[in-house]
């Protein structure tokens, strides 16, 4: 590393498993670009002095990651809307010196929707979860216009303090035979859940996972296998892990960082390389 190198990186903790930096160097290298993406491992305790330490100017910005985001939006000077409303931050960005906070968890999680050509606007959706990943998931589906979305959580509670918070077309409901009759209509069943990362339990029960229509998509944000997606699969879904979504928000965070275009497929590749080694 030379004296006019300059550095992003991951604030979280614990922050050793991430893909982040892979695919963010794979970026940084592609485009000749004199930055070094590295890990912060930040302690609760330690966050607002880390991120105080982003206003040095050897630093173009930093990603936030679990389990910071929300606290992290109380540090910043400015924050975007998309932040605002998911009440949480997991990019910050420099504005003359100033740490404005952005959320690109929200276009991450629609890009490969996007992609795909999913028309949100015409579509039912469940999210199951209720925690920081489902509030963004939600901010993002209002964004794109979906008429009806239900929020089905474990602690139903927790559920209705996000509709509460988000207001618009929300439903909520449990995770048992109750969800059947929103589960039946759904266009794309989200699991936003943290589930994904623990043992082989579903976060719903089977019976209800086969009321979804035989077309409909099911979306896990957790960027692996996982005991959901083998079940929907096994039962003839499409399915989509959450490796496009990580990898979609990344890019926007170099978007905002360099102001230059993001090579998104490179990212991709050196994301799925590094997820395969593991
Ligand atoms: P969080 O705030 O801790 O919320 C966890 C959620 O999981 C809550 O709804 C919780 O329900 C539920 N849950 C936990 N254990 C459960 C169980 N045994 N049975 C049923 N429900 C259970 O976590 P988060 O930050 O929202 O993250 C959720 C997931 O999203 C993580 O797996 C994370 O990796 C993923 N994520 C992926 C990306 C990406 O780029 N692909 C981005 C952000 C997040 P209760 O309220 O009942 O406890």
């Amino acid at each position: 590393m030379s004296r006019t190198t300059r550095l992003a990186g991951l604030i979280g903790f614990p922050v050793e498993h991430s893909l982040s930096p892979v695919f963010q160097q794979a970026a940084f290298d592609a485009l000749c670009l004199d930055v070094r993406y590295e890990l912060w491992s930040t302690s609760e305790d330690e966050l607002p002095e880390r991120v105080a330490s982003l206003r040095d100017d050897r630093f173009i910005g930093a990603n936030v990651t679990v389990p910071h985001k929300e606290r992290a939006f109380t540090l910043m000077e400015s924050v975007s809307d998309v932040a605002r409303r998911a009440g949480a931050v997991n990019t910050i960005v420099k504005r003359d010196g100033a740490l404005h906070g952005e959320n690109t968890d929200v276009p991450g999680f629609l890009a490969p929707l996007q992609q795909r050509g999913f028309d949100l606007s015409r579509m039912n959706v469940v999210v199951l979860g209720a925690g920081g990943a489902a509030r963004g998931v939600v901010v993002a589906l209002q964004t794109a216009g979906c008429p009806h979305i239900v929020v089905a959580n474990r602690t139903i509670e927790r559920a209705e303090r996000l509709a509460a918070a988000l207001g618009g077309p929300l439903q909520t409901s449990g995770l048992g035979d109750t969800l059947i009759s929103h589960i039946e209509t759904a266009g794309l069943l989200v699991n936003a859940t943290a589930l994904g990362w623990q043992g082989d339990r579903l976060p719903l029960p089977e019976t209800v996972l086969q009321t979804l229509p035989p077309t409909s998509l099911v979306y896990d944000l957790t960027y692996r296998e996982t005991p959901l997606l083998r079940a929907a699969t096994q039962l003839g879904y499409p399915t989509l892990d959450g490796l496009e979504m990580l990898v979609a928000q990344g890019a926007e965070s170099f978007r905002l960082w360099t102001g230059q275009e993001p090579p998104y497929d490179i990212m991709l590749d050196a994301a799925r390389t590094a997820a395969k080694a593991r």
